[in-house]
């Protein structure tokens, strides 16, 4: 959980909770408001995500974005390679291979552990 006074505020009074939320609401956020956290002097966005979240990478890859569609395929690009990273939570007892659903799992079980008779 993020704590309140760990929260984004933007410049038109909006508050943002997570990396997550500044992700998907990015569509709405006025180029014109972006531009105040986002310009040539500084990168509010960045610095909140390296000393809020400590996502040091992910910082650094949106440090000199300036463009809002950019800087929200940066952040979406993050999220799906966590997803795919965290979500394969299914693990074959036989080989050890992970997948990210039940059903996954028990295809590959079937396809490759069952015994052909
Ligand atoms: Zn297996």
């Amino acid at each position: 959980m993020v704590k309140p006074e760990k929260y984004f505020y933007l410049e038109d009074g909006g508050i943002i909770k997570n990396i997550r939320e500044l992700a998907l609401r990015l569509d709405e956020i006025s180029d014109s408001v972006f531009q105040r956290h986002v310009n040539q002097d500084k990168n509010d966005f960045a610095n909140w995500i390296e000393f809020v979240f400590k996502e040091k990478n992910l910082a650094k890859q949106l440090r000199g974005v300036m463009d809002k569609k950019q800087f929200q395929i940066v952040l979406l690009k993050h999220f799906v390679r966590r997803k795919t990273k965290n979500i394969k939570k299914f693990k074959c007892p036989h080989c050890g291979k992970g997948f990210s659903t039940k059903v996954g799992l028990s295809v590959h079980k079937t396809i490759a552990h069952t015994k052909k008779r």
